[in-house]
């Protein structure tokens, strides 16, 4: 009896596990995937254009064009909209590094603004501020699921004629206003990497744009500028999205209104249970703005008074996934040092990397499982308290 359970309590609880999702719907992706097979047709083709439409449905965008990966997505986005050599676009130091790299890649200059520590996303005030002549683009990111202060970005943008560019790779379905991210900007861009709310096997980006004559250009540059018949009219990349990653990600889409509603319970258990546990004075739960829709790509706290790394290390000890999402803003990389940004610059952003803790949140995380993470995290912030140490790290 004691030796089931003490094996059971022994069994790690992983950050997040895809094949839960996968068994559950095995015999239709395989089935795909073998249609694909049987056809032989592997890039672009019937497939990717049934997913384009079907992702534009799903944004309410006019349309949706497939590329290789959120990064390229990006890169083409800003090609597309004719930002490089010479332009800045104002974006943020908390996200992952592509963000700012497809900047750079386009031949642009990231100008990283701060941060709103409730939101982790785009301060818009510090938006307006780091405006220059050179500014031609805003690229919010909807950070962890949620979107960006719209609002506030779009009167900015139309009043200094800005383009929006969405890093929405973390954000598919997720709302603003009742409308979807993908059609909060010019062009929005999405992540299939495969631990994104709709992962592929492997690989994939979209974007989605209004703009008729945008989505031609985005279609074009993702096949090296080619206008068909091996005609270029620019420089492109060859960005193209396969097949099989079309054809699994159409049976997942299905899927990812009832995974983001999970996601959200998950959220909602935690809250409900963190506050119980009254523990509330160390860490910080994640917070929906108003008129959002939060899909949750990750759950992530913040850890007041330095104790993030302390109860890392407790989570770890106890076999507990978590992850840091980010441990180290864009503007400290060494990557980016000739852009001249220093410590202590955006200090909302470095207090981030600093307190969060991204927590299992993945659709299928069993109730046993949250049970544990609760447990653990609640029995660190009562230890600190015992101990009289939860005002700041030993
Ligand atoms: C995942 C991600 C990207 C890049 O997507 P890839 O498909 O991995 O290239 C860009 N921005 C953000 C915010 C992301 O989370």
């Amino acid at each position: 009896m004691t030796y089931t359970l003490s094996l059971a309590n022994d069994r790690p609880v992983p950050f997040i596990d895809l094949v839960p999702q996968f068994n559950a719907m095995s015999s239709e992706i395989m089935a795909a995937v073998e249609k694909v097979f049987t056809e032989q047709k592997f890039i672009l083709g019937d497939e990717v254009t049934e997913l384009e439409r079907e992702i534009a449905e799903y944004c309410d965008a006019r349309f949706a064009i497939g590329c290789n990966s959120g990064t390229d997505a990006l890169i083409i986005a800003l090609q597309a909209l004719g930002i490089g050599e010479g332009d800045e676009v104002i974006t943020t130091p908390f996200s992952f590094f592509a963000t700012a790299s497809s900047i750079c890649r386009a031949g642009a200059t990231p100008v990283f603004v701060d941060i709103d520590p409730v939101t982790f996303n785009l301060d818009p005030q510090a938006v307006e501020d780091a405006i220059t002549p050179r500014t031609r683009a805003i690229m919010p990111v909807h950070l962890f699921g949620q979107c960006c202060d719209m609002e506030s970005l779009w009167r900015i943008a139309q009043k200094h004629d800005l383009e929006i560019v969405e890093d929405a790779c973390q954000a598919i379905g997720a709302e603003y206003q009742g409308r979807r991210a993908g059609v909060l900007g010019s062009v929005a861009c999405f992540s299939f990497f495969p631990t994104k709310n709709l992962g592929g096997a492997g690989d994939g980006g979209m974007m989605t744009t209004d703009d008729p004559e945008l989505a031609k250009r985005l279609k074009c540059l993702r096949v090296h500028g080619d206008v068909g018949q091996y005609e270029h009219i620019e420089v492109g990349m060859n960005s193209r999205l396969d097949a099989l990653q079309a054809a699994v990600l159409r049976v997942k889409l299905r899927q990812l209104d009832t995974w983001s509603d999970l996601r959200q319970q998950n959220a909602d258990r935690y809250g409900e249970k963190f506050r119980e546990a009254g523990i509330l004075e160390t860490i910080v739960l994640p917070k929906i703005a108003p008129q959002r829709r939060h899909v949750f790509n990750q759950y992530c706290i913040r850890v007041r008074n330095g104790h993030r790394d302390g109860l890392m290390q407790q989570l770890k000890s106890r076999k507990i996934g978590c992850a840091v999402y980010y441990p180290k803003p864009l503007h400290l990389q060494q990557c980016f040092k000739s852009l001249g940004y220093r410590t202590g610059q955006f200090p909302e952003s470095e207090a981030a990397s600093r307190d969060i803790l991204a927590l299992p949140s993945y659709p299928e995380l069993p109730t046993n499982d949250q049970s544990r993470i609760v447990d653990a995290v609640a029995g660190f912030c009562h230890e600190l308290r015992a101990t009289g140490h939860q005002r700041r790290a030993a």
